[in-house]
């Protein structure tokens, strides 16, 4: 058969591969400490689930406008005034299959052959994929260890061509967990539009903070960046609905409008009783999103010293998400290397840093129990001293 050129310039999901090896041993008996899940270990809150369930009953089962909800749409608008201080109305929002569908559409909508895409490495994996399947180039500048993950003003300057039309920022950031403050944050955007570039700002994880860090959007610092941004946001990870598939993006309504078509010819209207999950999730109490928070936060204080402690790894303090980004150079093995022969010897699966751009990292997620995460260390420790 021969498919499309398409399907070989694109590569499989890194993340998903070690998560299905790691999934097949336990089928087998194995007993496998998982850091690798990139969603979090709990249930979705009660409130959520039966605003779904009762949408069901009420027969919110057909299709739905392509854009979503109009009542979601409205509460996001509402939601991105109260929380992010930003003027969007609901024709501003679209509503999309997760926050990876939002991306997805926008890259459709914007990038063609000879656009350029700005995207700081380490990096979330699917943001380059989409760029080559929208035809577009990514423009990867690689941030360090000393930056903190941070894209430099300079950096940035220096990316910039008459061909770039897009910025990614990722804030709080997978895999690293940085956090840009707000005096960084209005540097890039004074950048972005002198420059008259677009950015899009992927808030995925807004909500899941530490140490009392807060989360600054860029469309915040006044009207000319604010008509260069969009936002992509979703539900998967502050209300733990990694499966209900349900995002969204804001920005300029022509863009959006661009994004409705092509949704409308792809997957149509987000699942629509999920939609009136959504919508509780937003218009009740936000107490659920502080109950994980305090589980992380512990899982965190206790991952950090654990890993600190082991010699040769070295890790900088995540500032937001769920991640530990273990830089493993003292050790000299590549990382796929290291996380294969740490899945064979020790049980243990994490995500090799070359996923993201990384090669000299390794990704541990904590979205899971205490006690695999000690289990999990105390062989992470074997293993290393094994060397
Ligand atoms: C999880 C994630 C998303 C989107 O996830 P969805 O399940 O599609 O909502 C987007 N960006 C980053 C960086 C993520 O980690």
């Amino acid at each position: 058969m021969k498919l499309a050129s398409r399907v070989n310039q694109v590569k499989p999901s890194l993340t998903l591969i070690i998560d299905s090896k790691a999934k097949a041993m336990k089928a087998e008996g194995i007993d496998v400490c998982s850091f690798s899940a990139g969603e979090p270990d709990f249930d979705t809150p009660i409130h959520i689930k039966e605003a779904a369930k009762k949408a069901l009953d009420e027969g919110k089962t057909r299709y739905g406008p392509a854009a979503g909800e109009p009542k979601l749409r409205a509460a996001i608008a509402n939601k991105l005034k109260k929380d992010n201080g930003l003027e969007y109305k609901p024709e501003n929002v679209i509503v999309t299959n997760g926050g990876k569908h939002s991306l997805y559409n926008l890259i459709m909508a914007l990038i063609e052959a000879g656009d350029e895409v700005i995207i700081p490495s380490p990096y979330w994996l699917s943001y380059p994929e989409m760029v080559t399947l929208a035809g577009g180039k990514s423009v990867i500048v690689p941030t360090t260890i000393d930056n903190g993950y941070k894209i430099t003003p300079e950096q940035l300057k220096g990316a910039i061509t008459e061909r770039t039309k897009l910025f990614v920022l990722n804030s709080p950031s997978n895999p690293t967990g940085m956090v840009y403050t707000a005096d960084e944050i209005e540097i890039l955007a004074r950048i972005v539009v002198e420059n008259d570039i677009l950015v899009v700002s992927d808030e995925i994880y807004e909500k899941i903070l530490y140490d009392g860090v807060q989360h600054r959007t860029i469309g915040s610092f006044g009207p000319e960046i604010f008509a260069r941004t969009i936002i992509s946001n979703g539900f998967a990870k502050s209300y733990s609905m990694t499966g209900w598939r349900v995002g969204y993006a804001a920005g300029p309504e022509e863009l959006i409008k661009a994004m409705i078509k092509i949704q409308g010819h792809s997957t149509s209207n987000v699942c629509t009783f999920a939609q009136y999950g959504a919508i509780a999730a937003l218009e009740s109490s936000q107490e659920c999103i502080e109950i994980m928070l305090s589980a992380f936060t512990e899982r965190r204080k206790y991952i950090l010293e654990r890993v600190r402690a082991i010699p040769g790894l070295n890790c900088p303090t995540p500032d937001g998400a769920f991640y530990v980004f273990i830089n493993i150079e003292e050790i000299g093995l590549k990382s796929i290397d290291f996380c294969e022969k740490l899945l064979l010897a020790q049980k243990v699966a994490a995500i090799p840093g070359i996923a993201f751009g990384a090669d000299e990292c390794i990704r541990l997620s904590y979205a899971t129990g205490l006690e695999t995460i000690e289990k999990g260390l105390e062989r992470l420790e074997k293993f290393v001293a094994s060397l």
